[in-house]
């Protein structure tokens, strides 16, 4: 069985323990391999190596950084299609869209080497004569990054790319349930030439990996995506570093009585199914005008009986494994609760083939706002269909979760539309398209429990940048601001 290590100081390690844990494959249940289950002192290691070369890497001009950007997307286009298939192995998710993760990627880091010749700054006139205001973005330091097992290459990227080009080095805990795509993400940072002891990479749990690189004072800033209660226990254990989050989402579709209904569908299997419902930003609740809601009804049932379940490495499938059996048994037990709260089961809500983590695509109706299945991250194959009578009434359902990361609305009606943009609360919203196809040029993140304020995406520079403020006072005099004489 192969054995993968933790790359620290430029070089692969076992963790000090010499303990493994296993890495399995969703669709079938096979052993992929077995990763270091590291503690504290491999942590330690880790940040220590990170520290040193802190200096150097900072000192690098950015643009010189950006070129080992622009040579991890040569990289790792050249090696699409091999990454493709390890991460539909690791994890589960179709073919198309593994590819689409690591184009995601790609794109990333594209965009963030144009960084290494921006990193701009601001110039602004002084109140006083003879003197010159400016801004520059320095680097945080050492950065912790902590990724969910969902985007296993993706989301590791939107947060290494502007950590790197911004002059920082990191120390990056991936999910256990998706390490090998992460490795061989390192792997092609190794490659490209990034310095030793820039990049860092441990695998272990949470508690003896990700708890450690969070309380850790040497870390001046912590980037986390996962789970809102994670991201809260971060929060309260990481100090005065600075902290970014990308936590959960409830996310909603809202569809209007005039909407093309064929393409409402089309974006609600798309959001709802794509990546077994596994993302942050799956379309799990769809709030429908009770004048479309049968013909809505029909026409789901219509193509959700015909998505093919299975191993995504077949490119016939449309809805691949969940990533373990406990996400069966979640899906499983949040299917009870909706029944048992009164919503009718449209269609799935079983268990598919027990040889790998299956789950039919479920589709609850007749879901009253305030139900468990309406508000609760169930990150599975189900959406929930909530009947409103008019654009205000769904604005307020969709409003009604603690989350407000991505929505969506399918009108033509422009005044609906620009009603939903203003008065939704959420970090993205999409008009007569799904809740989820974020771009990298554009800043990706949520409000209220989604998060705490952060931005990924084009404004993943200010999550790993700090802004230093410099006056140059040439009147040979001293002058006093707020008009002090
Ligand atoms: P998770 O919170 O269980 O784990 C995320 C990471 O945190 C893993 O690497 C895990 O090992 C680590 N971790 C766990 N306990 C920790 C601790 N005590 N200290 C430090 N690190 C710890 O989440 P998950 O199941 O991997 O991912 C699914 C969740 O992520 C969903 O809620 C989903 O919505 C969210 N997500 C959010 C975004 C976004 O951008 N907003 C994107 C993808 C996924």
């Amino acid at each position: 069985m192969q054995e993968y290590k933790n790359y620290i100081n430029g070089k692969w390690v076992k963790s000090s323990s010499g303990k493994v844990f296993k890495n399995l494959n969703p669709a079938n249940k096979r052993i992929i391999g077995v990763f270091q289950d590291s503690d504290e002192h491999d942590v330690s290691e880790a940040i220590e190596s990170a520290e040193n070369s802190l200096n150097e890497w900072r000192e690098t001009p950015a643009p010189k950084r950006a070129e080992y950007l622009y040579e991890i997307a040569n990289l790792l286009r050249d090696d699409q299609e091999r990454l493709t298939k390890i991460m539909v192995s690791e994890m589960g998710k179709v073919y198309k869209e593994a590819r689409g993760d690591i184009q995601e990627a790609i794109d990333i880091f594209e965009y963030m080497a144009g960084e290494g010749r921006r990193l701009f700054g601001i110039t602004t006139p002084s109140e006083l004569k003879n003197k010159f205001c400016m801004t520059t973005r320095i680097p945080i330091g050492v950065c912790g990054l902590i990724t969910p097992w969902n985007f296993p290459i993706a989301i590791p990227s939107w947060k290494l790319a502007p950590a790197l080009v911004g002059g920082n080095t990191v120390v990056f805990k991936p999910s256990s349930d998706a390490p090998l795509s992460a490795l061989e993400l390192v792997k092609i940072i190794e490659k490209s030439g990034v310095p030793k002891g820039v990049v860092n990479f441990v695998t272990g749990s949470g508690k003896d990996v990700g708890d450690p690189l969070v309380k850790s004072k040497k870390v001046r800033c912590l980037s986390f995506t996962g789970s809102r209660d994670t991201g809260e226990h971060i929060l309260r254990n990481a100090g005065l570093k600075k902290v970014g989050l990308e936590l959960g989402g409830k996310n909603a579709i809202i569809v209007m009585d005039d909407a093309n209904l064929e393409l409402a569908v089309e974006g609600i299997i798309w959001g709802g199914f794509g990546t077994t419902g596994q993302r942050c930003t799956a379309s799990s609740r769809v709030i429908v005008h009770k004048k479309v809601k049968n013909a809505l009804e029909n026409l789901l049932l219509n193509k959700v009986r015909r998505l093919k379940l299975g191993n995504g490495l077949d490119k016939n499938i449309d809805v691949g494994p969940l990533i373990n059996e406990k996400a069966v048994e979640k899906s499983v037990m949040y299917t009870e609760v909706g029944k048992n709260e009164g919503a009718k089961l449209l269609i799935g809500g079983k268990v598919g083939n027990r040889e790998g983590n299956f789950f039919q695509p479920t589709i609850f109706t007749n879901v009253k706002k305030n139900m468990r299945v309406a508000q609760e991250e169930i990150f599975g194959p189900v959406v929930c269909l909530i009947t409103i009578e008019d654009i205000d009434e769904a604005i307020e359902v969709c409003n009604s979760i603690s989350y407000g990361l991505s929505s969506s609305i399918y009108t033509k009606n422009l005044n609906n539309s620009f009603k939903a943009i203003e008065k939704i609360e959420s970090g993205l919203i999409y008009v007569n398209s799904s809740t989820i196809g974020a771009e990298v040029h554009l800043p990706f993140g949520g409000v209220k429990d989604t998060g705490n304020g952060t931005r990924e995406g084009s404004s993943g520079i200010l999550e790993f940048t700090e802004e230093k403020t410099i006056y140059i006072d040439f009147s040979d005099k001293m002058q006093k601001a707020q008009g002090i004489d």
